[in-house]
């Protein structure tokens, strides 16, 4: 397994605030929330970036988890952001890919 924080927060060994769990993905509170809700949804299979993910089955999944963890689970009806960082550049700094979902309250952007 690579030293990766996001694959040791799935086998359990770092502690997160669990919101979400199936055999494909699992999601956690963000530990700086930049809202009133802040979730990161991770894939379970190690992926380091966006951009190094050739595969339309994860990326699909992941998406789809993004959409009904959205609804089902943290009852963002009124409407949620989702930001993926890519790469330094993008501001990502946890190279295991990740979704946010912000909301809470209307985001200016
Ligand atoms: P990014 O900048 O897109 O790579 O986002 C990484 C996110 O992971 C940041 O928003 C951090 O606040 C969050 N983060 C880092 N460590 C933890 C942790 N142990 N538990 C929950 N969230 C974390
Ligand atoms: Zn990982």
């Amino acid at each position: 397994m690579p030293d990766c924080l996001f694959c040791k927060i799935i086998e359990g060994s770092i502690p997160s605030d669990t919101v979400y769990e199936d055999a494909d993905v699992f999601a956690f509170k963000d530990i700086h929330p930049k809202a009133p809700v802040h979730v990161l949804v991770i894939p379970k299979k190690h992926v380091a970036t966006l951009a190094d993910c050739n595969d339309p089955a994860v990326l699909g999944l992941l998406m789809n988890r993004v959409r009904t963890i959205a609804d089902d689970v943290l009852n963002l009806a009124a409407g949620y952001r989702v930001v993926i960082n890519v790469r330094e550049g993008g501001g990502q700094e946890v190279f295991h890919l990740h979704a946010h979902i912000l909301g809470g309250k209307k985001l200016p952007f």
